[in-house]
């Protein structure tokens, strides 16, 4: 095999109570990879299509993911990277990572798939450095692993655990166009949390992870809040409260920000219920006169997938 094209989809970081460990992955929206072996050593990047993003190996996360791989292993070849962006950068579903993410895998099965899935996503990571200055996998294990993802530890190794969730369980996700530096929504984080919330945040967390294997979507629902950063951050998210509001009205489980914004999420039983939150989201933009897009999907249990 010499070439491979592949989806790499869209993910939902922090997933409300799981702040920096918790991701999962979107099936209906997401880049398309070319991925091809060349004679020279190394890893360029020859076409970026629908985004304007850097071509220069060492300036795209693609490429940055791509030599941490290249460098554990003895190639005799190198590889050529052609990205067809459909996820917005800056949107806060994971653009960076879908590149990274997907630069490592395709370039794993050319070799012959040398690394497992799960060691692919420190690899990953180094994309994310140079995107957000901070190696997180919230995004990328997602995307490589696919459905629901925790990192239970980043240090002193990185242990990522994939959660099983429920087949009716859909996310909608809506991007207002808006920009948010990251600057301003790391800087508004509070670098401490009083001992009240620490437990009331676990307390949400294990009861999440629980409500996902148990298929208990009562107890998912109970447990979709997030009391440390989204008070902060949703500040810098026009119409966020109004939104959260009407997909709770609308019949979803829960609502919070995807990443770290400015895309909100919403979770739900069941595509029919999925879809009228679609709806009560965009209202809320269309009233407020903010360009958005809107997106659907199932919980994408496989992540990357192959398509020739
Ligand atoms: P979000 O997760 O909020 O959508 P990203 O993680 O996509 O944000 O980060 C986007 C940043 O990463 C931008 O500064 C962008 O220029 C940079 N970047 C570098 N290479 C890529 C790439 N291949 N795809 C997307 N963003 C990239």
């Amino acid at each position: 095999m010499d070439s491979i094209k592949i989806f790499a989809p869209a993910t939902i970081a922090n997933v409300s109570c799981g702040f920096d460990i918790l991701g999962l992955c979107l099936d209906t929206v997401g880049d398309e990879m070319v991925i091809k072996k060349t004679k020279e050593k190394g890893i360029t990047i020859s076409k970026i299509v629908g985004q304007t993003l850097p071509l220069e190996a060492k300036k795209n996360v693609a490429g940055v993911a791509a030599l941490a791989l290249l460098e554990k292993i003895d190639s005799d070849f190198g590889f050529d990277i052609e990205i067809y962006k459909n996820i917005k950068p800056g949107s806060g579903i994971g653009s960076s990572a879908a590149s990274a993410a997907g630069a490592v895998f395709g370039i794993n099965a050319l070799l012959g798939e040398p690394f497992i899935t799960k060691e692919l996503v420190s690899f990953a990571m180094e994309g994310e450095k140079l995107a957000s200055g901070s190696a997180h996998a919230d995004n990328v294990a997602p995307a490589l692993l696919g459905g629901f993802t925790l990192v239970r530890s980043y240090e002193p190794s990185l242990e990522v655990i994939k959660i099983n969730s429920p087949k009716e369980l859909y996310a909608t996700v809506i991007h207002p166009q808006i920009e948010i530096k990251t600057a301003d929504s790391r800087s508004v984080l509070k670098q401490q949390v009083t001992l009240k919330l620490a437990v009331k945040q676990m307390g949400n967390l294990g009861g999440l992870i629980s409500g996902l294997f148990t298929e208990d979507y009562n107890l998912i629902s109970n447990s979709l809040h997030d009391e440390i950063v989204e008070p902060y951050r949703s500040i810098l998210i026009p119409g966020f409260e109004e939104v959260k509001q009407k997909c709770i009205k609308a019949g979803a489980l829960g609502s919070g920000i995807s990443g770290s914004g400015p895309s909100i999420f919403a979770l739900s039983k069941g595509e029919a219920t999925a879809k009228k939150v679609a709806e009560s989201m965009s209202n809320v933009y269309k009233n407020i006169g903010i360009d958005f897009d809107v997106h659907i999907s199932k919980i994408n249990q496989k992540g990357i997938k192959i398509l020739s």
